[in-house]
């Protein structure tokens, strides 16, 4: 079996990651620590949590304890962008961890925290520099750092970082960053987008992949719950409670509905917490931290926690909204089973969200298996208004991306047989303003108020026109002509 010691690793490093606890390299760290050490572009396609952060970090470290000269004021050797916050304090934290022993100049920079401190570090400037892209601009702008020398760039989580709408900040950073450069790219999914990133910043970049764009991390057991009209906040606490000694993120749409969502669950009597991006940097840190102690044992989450957050010991991850781009959700799932260990995921779906389970399962390539419920109809998804969804059937005839195919039951074939593709309009439609307590598929439509000498037709309201009101009409009009033509005659006899 590879050993760290068979990667190139020097004695130094070992030493630190002996006391990280790491054993034996994963196989990402296997595949991409002798590749960066040789200073190769490296594409990265890992699932989340597979030690990511030491395959492209202790190559990093390595490299730069090899250099003889100090670090300028301002200057930034190596160039970390992470798409959230806690990601980016989460890798600074692991690489410092690596890196004890050496003097290897560390920092982060994220928003929401004193642009003027980070300013006043960076003048002693920075080894590696781990950074959200927003504050790096902010930083760049004001002058704070100086990014054409940096020779080694890392893109973790790249997807999301598209996601998030940082493609105009990285087409910039792709003009600043003039220096000859390693570039390394991570991303647990490899939707086209990534491609030509890939291709603006890398050279010839080696392809490591350590398991298919898009398939979820094995240890994962995935399963649905199609709840209908059941109230969704009950069906969750249920399960919570079947799970007590359980650690569970939930995953809601918008922060409104999560922090509504935590409330519930602490009236209830739950330990939860929330992280969304209503909240604070210091008030998001506090949530990690009781999450990460297990004072909190739930935490209500938005996307922003999707990504990257390293908590060990999650054993249950709900979808109480599934997102609505289907790569999120293995993110989102990726948040237990780390580091080898086992995990479940749970997701809610109600036939209204029958397209967007349709389309991560289209990702996945395969059927998540039921835990209760039926799937929904094409008559039922009808009868709710959803939107139309793509035949499960291509399952069975393999029309899936790649992946193990699973047929979950009998049933999975039995779904809507629509024609729509719930494609990138669906994904970008507006966030809705979201009600945890709201009594589900009892969501009243707004109608106009029934009038008296109103009739239904159809489905909507027509107005009825009828000899007694056209008379009315006809006296109205002739009354507003007339009080017009009294203010044109007052306007004539005014003096000038
Ligand atoms: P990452 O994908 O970098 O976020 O890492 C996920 C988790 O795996 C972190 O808790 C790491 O500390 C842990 N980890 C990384 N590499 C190893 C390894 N070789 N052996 C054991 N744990 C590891």
């Amino acid at each position: 079996m590879t050993g760290f010691a068979d990667l190139g690793l020097d004695l130094a490093l070992l030493k630190g990651i002996e006391a990280a606890g790491y054993h034996n390299p994963s196989p990402i760290q296997e595949k991409a620590i002798p590749i960066v050490l040789g200073g190769k572009d490296v594409l990265g396609l890992a699932q989340t949590g597979t030690g990511k952060t030491a395959a492209f970090g202790l190559p990093l470290i390595q490299n730069l304890m090899a250099l003889e000269s100090e670090v300028q004021s301002r200057q930034v050797r190596s160039l970390i962008l992470a798409p959230t916050r806690e990601l980016v304090l989460q890798i600074a934290e692991a690489l410092k961890g690596y890196a004890k022993g050496s003097n290897l100049r560390i920092l982060s920079v994220v928003g929401g925290a004193s642009i003027n401190m980070q300013m006043k570090f960076l003048l002693k400037g920075a080894d590696i520099l781990v950074a959200t892209p927003g504050r790096l601009m902010d930083l760049h702008e004001r002058d704070a750092l100086l990014l054409d020398e940096v020779n080694v760039l890392v893109l973790d989580e790249a997807d999301q970082m598209l996601d998030l709408g940082f493609i105009h900040v990285l087409r910039h950073l792709s003009k600043i960053l003039t220096a000859p450069r390693q570039t390394l790219l991570f991303s647990a999914t490899m939707p086209a987008p990534i491609a030509k990133l890939s291709k603006d910043f890398q050279t010839q970049p080696v392809r490591i992949e350590v398991a298919p764009a898009g398939k979820t991390a094995d240890k994962i057991t995935q399963r649905v719950h199609y709840i209908g009209t059941q109230n969704r906040v009950d069906f969750l606490r249920n399960c919570l409670a079947e799970h007590m000694d359980g650690v569970s993120v939930v995953f809601a749409r918008t922060k409104r509905g999560a922090e509504k969502l935590k409330n519930v669950l602490v009236e209830a009597g739950f330990a939860a917490t929330s992280v969304h991006g209503n909240k604070s940097q210091a008030q998001r840190d506090k949530a990690i931290a009781d999450f990460k102690s297990g004072a909190a044992k739930i935490l209500v989450a938005t996307d922003v926690a999707a990504r990257g957050i390293d908590i060990s010991g999650v054993s249950h991850v709900y979808n109480y909204d599934l997102p609505e781009v289907p790569e999120i959700y293995v993110h989102r799932i990726g948040r237990t089973a780390r580091a080898g260990a086992e995990g479940e995921a749970v997701s809610f779906c109600r036939p209204v969200d029958m397209h967007l389970l349709a389309e991560i399962e289209k990702l996945l390539g395969m059927a998540i298996p039921i835990a209760s419920g039926e799937r929904p109809t094409a008559e039922d998804i009808k009868k709710y208004g959803a939107k139309p969804v793509r035949s499960a059937s291509n399952f069975r005839s393999g029309s899936g991306r790649g992946g193990q195919r699973q047929s979950a039951s009998g049933k999975a074939g039995r779904s809507a047989a629509g024609t729509g593709r719930a494609g990138a309009s669906q994904r970008s439609s507006k966030k809705e303003d979201w009600n945890p307590l709201e009594v589900e598929g009892q969501k009243k439509k707004r109608r106009p108020k029934k009038s008296a000498n109103e009739t239904e037709q159809g489905t909507g309201f027509v107005e009825r026109s009828t000899p007694s009101n056209k008379g009315r009409q006809v006296k109205k009009s002739a009354k507003r002509s007339a009080a017009r033509r009294k203010v044109a005659a007052k306007r004539k006899v005014r003096p000038t």
